[in-house]
């Protein structure tokens, strides 16, 4: 159909790039032209549709981007920080989208998407659901409400294969929190805990992560002071929730400008 996003999915064998090519495929403003894998992996060089559902569709897994990049108008990228890094710099070349959900990335992996963003619109976020994003506006205005008297946590949980933590999510909560109180994550954040930790410091922003199971994601900030506790937690049941904020970052990130954007940004929050 004219006027279609043409869009690239990034390590779709994986728990989230399948569900990419899912969410590209059932959205008629987008076509799927193309997949990518790691070298070695066992999908590259077969066919995209046979791999998911035993039906050709014609597009053939690669495990170089630099082959197929210019004849789309987005990537989806839910990889590694390695993967990401690599990708920015052929999506830059070629004034593509890049919608990221990879997380665990450096704050030098960062300044160079932050670089790679003068060339392409780059899309980041450490969750693509609407919920979330709601949540981390929330987090933002109760921690300016309410003063240091209240201590700030930030619990999640998810499946035993996640990698990093915190979690993308629980950062971008954290920092969501610090801003609401005027300063810097890195300045509040407190360290990890075990051992003797000595008491908690006021106004610092605590993380716990726990792992098991599943779980596609939780997350519940907690305000604790004294005689009362306000909680806001966002449970996601479906990775399809974060497939489809990504497709919607993507259709949106096809009309903008080269810049460094946010969910919120797409959401118009
Ligand atoms: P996963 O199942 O391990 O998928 C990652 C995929 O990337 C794998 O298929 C992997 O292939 C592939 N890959 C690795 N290097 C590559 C390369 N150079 N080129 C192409 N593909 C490559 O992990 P996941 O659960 O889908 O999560 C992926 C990332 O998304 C994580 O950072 C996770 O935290 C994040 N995430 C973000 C959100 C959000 O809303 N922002 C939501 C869920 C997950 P091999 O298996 O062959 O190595």
């Amino acid at each position: 159909m004219a006027g279609q996003t043409k869009i690239i999915v990034a390590g779709v064998s994986g728990r989230m790039g399948q569900m990419l090519a899912q969410a590209v495929r059932e959205n008629d403003q987008c076509l799927l032209v193309g997949a990518t894998e790691r070298a070695g992996n066992d999908w590259v060089g077969r066919d995209l549709g046979e791999c998911l559902d035993g039906k050709p569709m014609g597009i053939t897994v690669v495990d170089d981007l630099l082959d197929i990049v210019s004849d789309c108008h987005a990537l989806l990228d839910f990889t590694t920080p390695k993967a990401t890094i690599a990708n920015a710099e052929l999506t830059a070349q070629a004034r593509v989208a890049h919608v990221i959900g990879t997380t665990g990335l450096r704050d030098a992996d960062l300044a160079y998407l932050s670089a790679a963003s003068r060339h392409a619109p780059i899309i980041r976020a450490g969750n693509f659901s609407l919920g979330v994003n709601l949540l981390t506006m929330l987090t933002q205005k109760v921690a300016a409400a309410l003063n240091e008297d209240f201590d700030i946590e930030i619990v999640e949980m998810h499946h035993r294969h996640k990698v990093d933590a915190p979690s993308g999510t629980a950062l971008m909560l954290g920092e969501a929190a610090a801003e609401g109180r005027g300063a810097a994550l890195a300045d509040l954040r407190d360290p990890a805990r075990e051992g003797i930790t000595g008491e908690r410091q006021r106004g610092h922003i605590g993380f716990s992560a726990m792992r098991g199971g599943d779980v596609v994601g939780e997350h519940e900030v907690v305000f604790a002071g004294l005689g009362e506790r306000i909680s806001l937690k966002h449970i996601a049941n479906d990775r399809m929730l974060f497939a489809r904020g990504a497709v919607k970052a993507a259709l949106w990130g096809h009309h903008q400008k080269p810049g460094e954007y946010s969910m919120l940004d797409v959401l118009g929050l």
